[in-house]
């Protein structure tokens, strides 16, 4: 079975030292986020991870949710209802939430550390809470006064959680295509009517009543993505003065059986006139969605980054344990029968690069959390909206690339265990299967990257690669001098200028063929996401140099930056020239002859 044991040091390194986040949290007005408290915090939540959390990893992986066809009921695997109703009492269920309704109104940056850990210790069950993330983000911003009043405080406790309710048959990517109705009932509800697949939480055990937040389309709504309204929908329902009801025309018709995170109710449910009310405006649910969506997004990167974690400890283990073979320089244990396989370089460079990955992938992660604060919180209009468009650009970069560094490292883990990585007692076939859905929900890899390509460089004409770039300048400004630095700052300004002329190259050829943007998109987004982690990794090292934590550490830390350099950073120069061969390898070919 694999182990989980929060990486704590590093998190705090990243928290703590790069990212002085106590400084930052106390000029947005975070007075309680001092260090002391941050670090009770990631301590409790620690316990709960690898004490609760992850022993029932495996168990929901074996079990499985239940269904029982004849009700509609959903049961969760053992220990998950126990797990969960500790979670509510410790409070996690409103750690990052707004005090008015009963949240403890951490900063978001804390809540994405926490979310890692539970992510890691096991990823079906993250996923009843972390739906509920999104509604109160949803609901906060776009309900009405008595809507957050009702919905948001049992939400926030924990007592109610929520859903995102999007996917149809015959709608995923393109929402436009949805066909769920909303007819207004005449006394300000509305009868919800359609089928939606793959809803995750959409049936369970956890809690006594859901919260569907569900996209459906007026009598009288425009065709396509703009005649689009946000519904909330309660299991159980619930009136204007918040009095719970009797069970609503919502029922779940079947659980699908999955590739992975088994534990988690992946739910068709069926909305047969159930009694909604209208979140927002008309016609603008999908604008009041995507508050949910950016939220969840950043929430899923996450959990690319947990399971890569995990999965590194365990590959670190099993390399230093299993013996096999000898080194090629000669013995290194003579006395054993064979050398443990992490002298091999083969094997070295499996871990190392999980270990780069993940820790530069901690700190894009985590940085982009602290964004989400400094958009909602910091003191001027200016540095508000620089944070957000820093936020939109790093959004995507972080769900796409996480994601599928996610599947790299849990591959590369199970590789290194040999042909017991394959065997499910070992636990990381199951990490590999877990890991698998994270590119695919809340949008797919090939979105991320044109939401990226498209929408945040193109449209948003660059704003928030202006300012990472900003970011990047003026860490090379500031260390130009530095002798211990130079072997990362040149390369680092260089790519840096290569990400700019690439940007502006591509802006130039998509105003004559716009396919070059779908073309270009998908290693746009990586390009990105190498140049991006080249800074953390640069900024990582002059950091722990400058700090007072062991010689090891920080040896650790150049190290792998060297590595991170010298043997990751290069795909640039792939997704480089992929970019610059243009559309046509892609589409000159016919579709007949793609069979042919
Ligand atoms: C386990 C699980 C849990 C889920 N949870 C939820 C949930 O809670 N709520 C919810 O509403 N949905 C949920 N989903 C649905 C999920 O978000 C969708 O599956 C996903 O968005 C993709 O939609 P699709 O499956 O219809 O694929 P499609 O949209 O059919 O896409 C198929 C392929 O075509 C590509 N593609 C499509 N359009 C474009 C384009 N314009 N440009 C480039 N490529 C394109 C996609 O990238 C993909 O590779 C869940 C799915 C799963 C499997």
């Amino acid at each position: 079975m694999s182990t989980y044991h929060a990486p704590l040091t590093d998190i705090r390194f990243a928290l703590h030292d790069v990212l002085q986040v106590e400084s930052l949290f106390s000029t947005l007005g975070f007075d309680d986020a001092n260090r002391e408290t941050v670090d009770a915090v990631l301590d409790e939540c620690t316990r709960l991870c690898e004490g609760v959390l992850a022993p029932l990893n495996r168990i929901g992986d074996v079990q499985g949710v239940r269904f029982d066809k004849a009700t509609g009921a959903v049961t969760t695997p053992d220990g998950f209802k126990a797990a969960y109703d500790q979670f509510v009492e410790g409070g996690w269920t409103g750690i990052s939430a707004p005090t008015e309704f009963g949240g403890m109104n951490m900063p978001h940056a804390i809540g994405i550390c926490l979310e890692e850990m539970i992510d890691a210790a096991n990823l079906a069950w993250s996923n009843f809470p972390l739906l509920s993330h999104g509604a109160v983000n949803a609901l906060h911003h776009h309900g009405e006064a008595w809507q957050k009043e009702v919905f948001l405080k049992p939400l926030i406790a924990g007592t109610w959680t929520g859903t995102m309710c999007l996917t149809e048959p015959q709608c995923g990517t393109d929402l436009g295509l949805l066909k769920t109705r909303a007819e207004p009932a005449g006394d300000e509800t509305y009868a919800i009517t359609g089928t939606k697949i793959f809803i995750t939480a959409g049936e369970h055990d956890l809690t006594d009543n859901i919260v569907h937040l569900v996209l459906a389309r007026l009598p009288d709504a425009p065709e396509g993505s703009r005649g689009i309204s946000l519904f909330v929908v309660p299991k159980i329902r619930v009136a204007r003065d918040g009095t719970v009801g009797e069970r609503n025309a919502v029922r779940c018709g079947a659980v699908e059986h999955k590739m992975g995170i088994h534990g988690s109710a992946t739910c068709v449910m069926n909305f047969d006139g159930a009694q909604g009310y209208l979140v927002g405006q008309p016609h603008k649910g999908l604008m009041a969605m995507f508050t949910m969506m950016n939220t969840a997004r950043l929430g899923v990167g996450v959990q690319g980054l947990g399971l890569a974690t995990r999965a590194y400890e365990n590959a670190l283990r099993y390399a230093r344990e299993r013996l096999q073979s000898r080194a090629l320089s000669g013995p290194k244990l003579p006395s054993k029968p064979a050398d443990p396989i992490l002298v091999q370089p083969d094997v070295r460079r499996m871990l190392l690069t999980c270990k780069a990955l993940t820790e530069g992938g901690r700190l894009l992660a985590y940085h982009a959390g602290s964004l989400v604060d400094s958009a909602a919180h910091a003191g001027d209009a200016p540095a508000r909206q620089e944070a957000d468009d820093l936020l939109g650009f790093l959004t995507p970069i972080v769900k796409g690339c996480l994601t599928e560094w996610g599947n790299e490292c849990t591959s590369h883990a199970l590789q290194c265990f040999g042909g017991h990585g394959y065997i499910a007692e070992h636990g990381m076939e199951q990490l590999a299967r877990d890991a698998r859905i994270t590119t695919l929900y809340e949008g797919t890899t090939g979105i991320q990257a044109l939401d990226l390509m498209g929408r945040k460089t193109l449209q948003l004409k660059g704003a928030g690669l202006r300012v990472f770039l900003g970011m990047i300048e003026g860490f090379c400004t500031e260390h130009a001098t530095d002798a211990a630095l130079a072997e990362f700052i040149g390369p680092l300004r260089e790519k840096a200028g290569e990400w700019q002329a690439l940007t502006r190259a591509i802006v130039e050829r998509a105003s004559a063929d716009p396919e070059e943007i779908g073309a270009a998109a998908h290693d746009y987004l990586f390009f990105s996401g190498y140049v991006a982690l080249a800074y953390w990794w640069a900024r990582s090292v002059a950091v722990a140099d400058a700090s007072s934590r062991s010689e090891t550490f920080k040896a650790g830390k150049r190290e792998t930056a060297r590595f991170y350099f010298s043997r990751i950073l290069p795909r640039t120069l792939t997704h480089a020239a992929v970019i610059a061969s243009g559309p046509a390898p892609l589409l000159s070919i016919t579709d007949e002859a793609l069979d042919s």
